[in-house]
């Protein structure tokens, strides 16, 4: 799957990703939208970390939840804040 990432300080694309796998606690969201945030400009701009990936804050879809989620489900839109 592919990630938008700092590739190089001053620089951001897209890479291969592994696929994330759902633990107990954890939910998979599917991002249909995603807004920049500060954070992910100082990364680009003020720090050296290759493959980080960016876009933290967004919309999107659950596709998968872990065992002990119970309060979202798949195809649930979420909002996924800082
Ligand atoms: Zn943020």
């Amino acid at each position: 799957m592919k990630g938008f990432a700092m590739l190089s300080k001053g620089k951001a694309g897209w890479i291969e990703k592994d696929a994330p796998t759902c633990g107990p606690l954890d939910a998979i969201i599917r991002p249909t939208a995603v807004a920049p945030c500060s954070s992910d400009t100082s990364i680009i701009n003020d720090l050296d970390l290759p493959n980080v990936i960016l876009g933290h804050e967004s919309l999107g879809i659950v596709e998968e939840v872990g065992e002990l989620v119970t309060k979202f489900k798949p195809d649930d839109r979420v909002v996924v804040p800082c």
